[in-house]
């Protein structure tokens, strides 16, 4: 049995597979706010209870928006502050004697469209969220690859490509980030970086539904937006692509929701490509909400 824990800033979700994937348990959860302790308590009694329930020991894997710290093995993350700066994976292991494995949210994502049935036997799948923020995960051969200090996949935290400088002219908007650097692509082309460009440019502050609500009404300014936008991923994408070569690629977020992207990538994508590149299918993730779990869930499969 495979057990996948989505730990977010307000819920855990628990997920249990068996040996063909299949979802036979999902349980919700409050994730404790600041207490550590009953943060274990709750993971532990999850897997306690459920081992029991299957009659077996299932193998644990935990995703969380951060990552564990290369060098002591501590939890970096913002949004579980129960969890912050503790060493998570070495108490629960110590607790439970068996091994535990804990990744980013993003690559757990990018784990889960990986291992869907139409995608298992591809050699690489890289996923790309364009949600709250713009944010990837890397998988070879059916596992993460979350390099030497666990930030592989950390696209948002690369800086917009001088071509991309360039397309968004003299009056290019210069946008921080959450990190401390400025340009992230973070801040470009997630859900939150569409509305941000398109206030910079029109001055008007606008939700992304509603832009594309205007997009499909053939309104003028968000015309020229979202063709400045596809160029604009387009070019990102490019050198992402250029770099790591995926053989296929999953969107997952909001703005990932917006077909237009997967009829303007191939096109718009070529030309910013390495000449002898070819565009990798580009499709809209499967699997959603349950990313998250299944993706945790499915560190295991491989070890
Ligand atoms: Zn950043």
């Amino acid at each position: 049995m495979y057990y996948g824990f989505d730990v977010g800033g307000t819920k855990i979700e628990f997920g249990a597979f068996d040996s063909d994937l299949n979802r036979v348990a999902t349980e919700r959860v409050p994730t404790p706010t600041d207490d550590y302790q009953l943060l274990i308590d709750t993971l532990v009694g999850l897997i306690e209870k459920y081992d029991q329930q299957f009659g077996e020991q299932g193998k644990i894997g935990i995703g969380l928006p951060g990552m564990e710290s290369a060098e002591d093995g501590t939890v970096l993350t913002v949004n579980v502050p129960a969890a912050k700066g503790k060493p998570l994976r070495r108490d629960l292991e110590a607790k439970l004697a068996r091994p535990v494995k804990i990744e980013n949210d993003a690559n757990c994502f990018a784990l889960s469209e990986a291992w869907d049935d139409e995608l298992k036997d591809s050699p690489s799948v890289l996923g790309l969220i364009l949600g709250t923020g713009f944010g990837g995960g890397f998988i070879f051969d059916g596992k993460v690859f979350s390099g030497y200090s666990h930030i592989a996949g950390e696209v948002g935290h690369t800086r917009l490509p001088i071509d991309a400088w360039f397309h968004l002219g003299d009056n290019a908007p210069l946008l921080g980030c959450g990190c401390g650097k400025k340009g992230c692509l973070d801040s470009y082309l997630s859900g939150r970086g569409f509305e941000l460009i398109y206030e910079h440019y029109y001055g008007e502050k606008k939700k992304a539904i509603d832009i594309i609500g205007e997009y499909n009404n053939q309104e003028p300014k968000a015309l020229e937006h979202v063709d400045r936008f596809m160029e604009l991923l387009a070019i990102c994408f490019a050198n992402i692509f250029t770099a790591n070569d995926p053989h296929v690629v999953a969107l997952g977020g909001g703005l990932s929701n917006f077909e237009l992207i997967y009829e303007e990538m191939p096109k718009r994508i070529p030309k910013h490509l390495m000449s002898v590149g070819r565009v990798p299918r580009i499709m809209k993730a499967k699997h959603g909400d349950s990313g998250g779990v299944r993706g945790a869930a499915f560190l295991n499969i491989k070890d």
